[in-house]
């Protein structure tokens, strides 16, 4: 859409504004000047530390991650408390010990003293292990010998092993439960069962206070979030026994007014007797074992990437396994910072032709982006050593899988023939799995894996050869600890991995925790930006980035024009491409590619690419409505502001199918960083148009928009210093510098090699002389009506240093001319 006489109107006469503004005078040099790193180098820098620490109190044994602390009475061996911190601030507290009650039997008891040893204290992982003898306080009942043993992971995961042995027997009358209350910033539950692989979990806002919601189906995991903070607990013997069908097997409850603000009880029923109903009798000396568990998030700091991690997947097929260079350059191009090769092969084991590995590897590296392998949770290639090995044997079924009806293949790659493999990577797979990651780590500087199918499936048939403990089961704990071994494997070896999980809608807090990032969609559509915010927002609570499939085969598809309103109204950075939609012709096999596919990707990438989104602080739209908001219903921003420049990206979308006008009010616009007498200058990114404005005038510039239906107009606004020319557009800025006695402006400015775009400098209209790139004379413009000075560059493999040369005379020697849209899609 172009700009309605109104804007062109309103623009003219703002823009004749900027011509006023002198030259002369302070120079800028004299203010602190910002640096910012290039993006290569920040994605580089090493993971936040994630260890853990043990401390041993008169009754308490204290293990410590990055952000959460859990407390184990010495006593009783139980968990007496869980905290959690985000940015300093407390989430999630409990409000109690998690409790294992047995009818009338209490843990937390004086009557039942314990033993605890610490087996280790590792800063990866601890283990407490505890021996005691529950006694029935009314003396109705045997005494029952336990055993309990937490493994502590440096991921906020703790895995407690119970064992029981009644010393007679015992008839259970009422329940086997596990339990954990807590307060927290905590806004929607989510219930897993043993038998689905949580895409179809039962999710929704959390109930008002005094109220519950119940589930009767055999419960696994049980977990309440909120994009800032997440708690969930989890059982291997959910619903053991019931004693009649329809009974609660999981409660999630808000506590009454009368307990306080944001308090939330969740219970997993182990075993359970109706009213009436026989008795569970538990044998004399025959131990009952299950394993319960809490997982929490935050589990980790984040790392200032998270929403830089822009992620493409190069997925070919049998004639193009592998990419050109000039297909890597061009990916870089687009303004991505992750290449995922999708079937690349056995990690470690490139496929055929292997030399092409090598090659692609390099190049990605040299144009600064970091290389992720695929592999999947659930499949193994057929021609894996290991899997020939065992099949050999006649022993496959010890990793035998059955997702996909057991073999996954491609039509347009016969190298795609995988085996399906069991999610607990039983019986030595998962030391397979690690031996291999590591083989390919002694080889390849490899960043990271993509985990596809990271799911808790409940479909294996295999219980006896596999271990599982039921027959229903979904190895959600061992998943999660091979997810955890990864990560630990990884890190150790490539201290700024990158692990990205594809876990479709199935956000189970265990079993995503090991990741950076969590690709959701099979190109779906959202329902709503508060439902995309209130479900898909969850990947920040731990905080990880999310990504946004875009669909290969897939018939359901978010557009691409919608989907950048999804991205850019909540975090940035989450649209992931694909080959088969930017290079169509080559590999005509995705559904639904329209030409301005590659110009919306592009352009938002870029927009991203060139503010810094890692040196960024965000305000959204949902949280900030006391700040700002846009006014037309369907109509929202978000607020961001690069720390290092003090300067703003405001994203203003239309989520309705037809064109809108809207205004953006600001409120607060002080809480922002505005301040009303300073002079700012507003550039309509796309449609690259500027004006300039004072900061009381704010409200009036963003007062009439005009917004195509499911897409958006995307506003900088940088603070003109008044006396200086300055970067106002395009290409990463990384310093800036004015010389006013030489009058020149130095301008480094990082983009990927090769990229071709255009440089605005605003800020000082007279005596332009000269301007060089990489020290050559380069052809730039004055756009008079605008008082913009702009040429196209070629960026570098290294920033590229722009010098603008002013005079004294005030005499300008560029030609006119006004700049053009940046694509006829805008
Ligand atoms: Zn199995």
């Amino acid at each position: 859409m172009y700009p309605s006489p109104i804007w062109i109107r309103t623009w003219s006469v703002l823009a004749a504004g900027l011509l006023v503004i002198e030259m002369s005078g302070l120079a800028r040099a004299a203010l602190s000047a910002p640096v910012s790193r290039p993006i290569r180098a920040v994605l580089r820098e090493p993971l936040p530390p994630e260890e853990l620490s043990l401390t041993e109190e008169a009754a308490e044994v204290v293990v410590a991650g990055p952000t959460f602390t859990y407390r184990v009475q010495k006593a009783t061996g139980l968990v007496s408390a869980v905290r959690v911190v985000r940015e300093g601030r407390e989430v999630i507290a409990s409000s109690g010990p998690a409790e294992l009650q047995l009818d009338q039997y209490r843990f937390a008891s004086a009557f039942n003293p314990g033993k605890l040893v610490v087996e280790r204290a590792g800063k990866d992982q601890a283990v407490l292990r505890v021996e005691g003898t529950l006694r029935d306080p009314a003396q109705r009942g045997p005494e029952v010998d336990y055993t309990l043993r937490h493994t502590f992971f440096n991921d906020g995961v703790v895995v407690s092993a119970v064992k029981l042995t009644p010393r007679g027997e015992l008839r259970v009358e009422r329940e086997l439960v596990y339990r954990l209350s807590a307060r927290g910033q905590l806004s929607h539950y989510l219930h897993k069962t043993r038998g689905e692989n949580g895409s179809d979990a039962v999710r929704g806002s959390l109930p008002p206070a005094g109220q519950a919601v119940r589930f009767t189906a055999e419960t696994s995991c049980l977990q309440v979030f909120s994009p800032a903070a997440a708690l969930a607990i989890f059982t291997d013997g959910g619903a053991l026994h019931l004693s009649q069908p329809k009974l609660d097997t999981a409660v999630v409850e808000t506590a009454g007014p009368a307990d306080g603000p944001g308090r939330i009880s969740l219970a997993q029923y182990l075993i359970r007797i109706a009213p009436g109903d026989p008795p569970r009798v538990l044998k004399a000396g025959e131990p009952l074992t299950f394993r319960v568990g809490l997982s929490v998030a935050p589990n980790r700091r984040p790392h200032p990437r998270m929403h830089d991690l822009r992620m493409f997947t190069w997925i070919g097929d049998e004639k193009h396994p592998y990419p050109t260079d000039a297909e890597i350059s061009r990916v870089a191009q687009f303004g991505f910072t992750l290449f995922q090769m999708h079937r690349v092969g056995t990690p470690g084991l490139p496929r055929p032709p292997a030399d092409e590995f090598m090659r692609v590897l390099d190049k990605v590296h040299e144009l600064g982006l970091l290389f992720l392998w695929e592999e999947n949770a659930d499949l193994m290639y057929d021609s894996a050593p290991g899997v020939r090995e065992l099949k050999a044997k006649g022993q496959f079924a010890l990793w035998q899988g059955f997702n996909y009806g057991g073999r996954y293949t491609a039509e347009m790659d016969s190298y795609c023939d995988l085996i399906a493999t069991c999610l607990a990577s039983p019986n030595g797979l998962a030391e397979y799995r690690l031996a291999n990651l590591a083989r390919m780590m002694d080889r390849y500087a490899v960043d990271g894996i993509y985990l596809d199918d990271n799911l808790a499936y409940g479909n294996c048939t295999l219980a006896r050869e596999h271990g599982h403990p039921r027959e229903v089961y979904d190895c959600l704990i061992e998943l999660h600890e091979m997810n955890w071994r990864r990560r630990e494997l990884l890190r150790r070896r490539c201290p700024h991995t990158v692990l990205v999980s594809h876990s479709t809608r199935a956000f189970v807090l265990p079993v995503v925790c090991n990741f950076d990032a969590l690709i959701y969609g099979e190109g779906y559509s959202f329902g709503s930006l508060t439902d995309y915010w209130s479900y898909f927002g969850f990947a920040h609570c731990l905080p990880a980035q999310g990504m946004i499939w875009p669909g290969g085969q897939d018939i359901e598809r978010c557009p691409a024009s919608l989907v950048y309103n999804y991205d850019l109204l909540t975090g940035g950075g989450q649209y992931s491409q694909i080959d088969w939609r930017l290079f169509p012709h080559k590999f005509p096999h995705a559904k639904g590619v329209t030409p301005p596919e590659p110009f919306y990707t592009q352009a938002y990438n870029l927009a991203q690419y060139d503010f810094g989104m890692y040196e960024s602080r965000i305000w959204r739209f949902v949280d900030a409505a006391d700040l700002f908001a846009a006014t037309a219903p369907q109509t929202f921003a978000t607020v961001y502001r690069n720390q290092t420049w003090g300067d703003w990206l405001i994203p203003v979308a239309n989520m309705a199918n037809q064109d809108v006008k809207t205004a953006l009010a600001f409120h607060s616009p002080e809480a922002l960083g505005f301040e009303p007498h300073k002079d700012y200058v507003l550039f309509n990114v796309h449609r690259r148009l500027a004006r300039n404005l004072r900061g009381d005038a704010l409200n009036a510039a963003f007062s009439d928009l005009a917004i195509s239906g499911g897409s958006l107009q995307l506003f900088y606004l940088r603070e003109a210093p008044g006396q200086a020319p300055f970067h106002l557009w395009g290409g990463k800025r990384i310093s800036e510098r004015w010389d006013a006695s030489a009058r020149k402006l130095t301008v480094s400015l990082d983009g990927p090699a090769g990229r071709q775009d255009t440089v605005f400098l605003a800020g000082a209209n007279h005596g332009l002389q000269l301007v060089l790139a990489g020290g050559a004379p380069a052809r730039f413009f004055f756009d008079p009506a605008q008082g913009l000075v702009h040429g196209q560059v070629t960026f570098t493999a290294k920033p590229l240093t722009l010098e603008a040369h002013y005079s004294v005379s005030g005499t300008n020697r560029l030609p006119h001319k006004v700049a053009a849209p940046a694509s006829p899609y805008f």
